[in-house]
């Protein structure tokens, strides 16, 4: 007889730097999860995986399913043609000049006589069952799994990345699956999603097969989310928008000299991602990775919620999100969950109404209040929905309306 898996700590990846910085919260800030919400938080989180894992050598029951530098062509419709055989991507802001023969910043657009096409159409390295809120989205169907998948390569080189092995990778560099657009639905499906979510590196860098995966997912009744930097054109976006449910777009930093130094990017062309995706009637939601040293600065963080106000509505969800030390930041510390606060309280006091603390499993900032009566109305643990009270998307106490997809 085949013995029944056990969800212990040693069996979650993690786990023993979780449970360290729960007690050192505990200690510090006087809030714990119970170990079982712990355990059912990360068994919701971590623990799913479909086929894949990111990056690594394939296990035995995989071997027959993906390939090392597995490169499948589509020619892309956004390059304009130059002197010289050289093409220009029109894809995002960086517009790269590629000569023949060569790839663009991103790694996976290549000039192939005269004309730009894009490796890893139906291609991806990651294929994983989520849940919604580890995407993040906190207003679209709480509780609910979505179909999470990425390629390799991104047009930024954050130094906080945390998926660096696939996005500042090639596609000769790793094992991907051959999946077709088609095959993304009936998975997903199959797997009980709500929703397919283009995540994990900037989803512009898969730009075709997103789109082409996107009309069938719409015609198949599932949600199309997306998590990105929101550095992309604004005809492709607007483009995309026709078939997006939801976008939830990693707002960085407030000063483009951050963007500058730590992701080689730059802030302008984010924020008019931000104001296409609100006039394209996109639901949207913000992430802000607060970095020690970095980006802490609360009066940084206080003009960026008045932006935020102004330009998109009060209504707008901002998760602020912790730091873990990783990559080329190894040596700064996680981002003390007081700093947390002090930007969640920053944001409530500039109006914004919807402001969450994320990564800090079991804090109070992870759930969601009605701002009318104060009520709350969503009650989380980790990445777990422990109570709901909306009802037609509205608080269930006094009828305001809240945004976001609820059914
Ligand atoms: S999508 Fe890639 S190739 Fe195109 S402009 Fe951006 S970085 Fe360059």
């Amino acid at each position: 007889m085949r013995s029944k898996k056990v969800l212990t700590e040693k069996s979650i990846p993690g786990y023993s730097y979780d449970v360290k910085r729960q007690r050192q919260d505990r200690d510090t800030y006087g809030f714990q999860l119970t170990r079982r919400e712990f355990l059912k938080g990360c068994a919701a989180g971590s623990c799913i995986l479909s086929l894949s894992s990111l990056l690594g050598v394939p296990t035995p029951s995989q071997a027959q399913l993906v390939k090392k530098a597995l490169i499948k062509t589509k020619l892309s419709p956004w390059f304009t043609t130059l002197d010289r055989g050289e093409v220009q991507c029109e894809l995002c802001p960086i517009r790269c000049r590629i000569p023949r023969g060569k790839r663009g910043i991103c790694r996976v657009r290549e000039n192939r006589d005269g004309k730009c096409y894009s490796l890893v159409y139906g291609n991806p390295c990651a294929l994983h069952l989520d849940p919604i809120e580890k995407r993040p989205f906190f207003h679209v169907l709480p509780g609910t799994n979505s179909l999470s998948i990425a390629t390799v390569g991104c047009n930024f080189q954050c130094k906080f990345c945390e998926s660096w092995e696939i996005s500042q990778a090639s596609p000769e560099d790793v094992y991907s699956y051959d999946v077709s657009p088609e095959m993304v639905v009936m998975k997903a499906k199959e797997m009980g999603a709500h929703a397919v979510a283009y995540a994990y590196v900037e989803p512009t860098i898969f730009y075709e097969y997103m789109l082409d995966t996107a009309h069938l997912v719409k015609k198949g009744g599932l949600l199309n989310v997306m998590h990105s930097n929101g550095f992309i054109n604004r005809v492709p976006l607007e483009n995309l928008c026709k078939v997006l449910d939801a976008a939830n777009i990693d707002l960085k930093g407030f000063t483009d000299i951050f963007y500058q130094e730590l992701c080689d990017g730059h802030l302008p062309p984010v924020l008019e991602t931000l104001k296409t995706l609100k006039r394209e009637n996109v639901h949207l939601e913000i992430t802000n990775l607060i970095i020690p040293t970095k980006n802490d600065e609360m009066s940084v963080v206080r003009e960026m919620c008045l932006w935020v106000k102004r330009e998109l509505g009060e209504d707008t969800p901002i998760h602020f999100s912790r730091f873990y030390p990783l990559y080329k930041l190894k040596h700064l510390p996680p981002t003390p969950v007081s700093t947390l606060e002090k930007a969640r309280s920053v944001a409530l006091a500039a109006g914004l109404e919807y402001a969450y603390i994320s990564r800090v499993p079991g804090h109070e900032g992870e759930n969601t209040y009605c701002p009318r009566c104060k009520k709350m109305i969503i009650r989380r643990a980790g990445f777990m929905v422990v109570e709901m009270n909306i009802k037609g998307g509205k608080c269930g106490y006094c009828g305001k309306p809240i945004p976001g997809i609820w059914a």
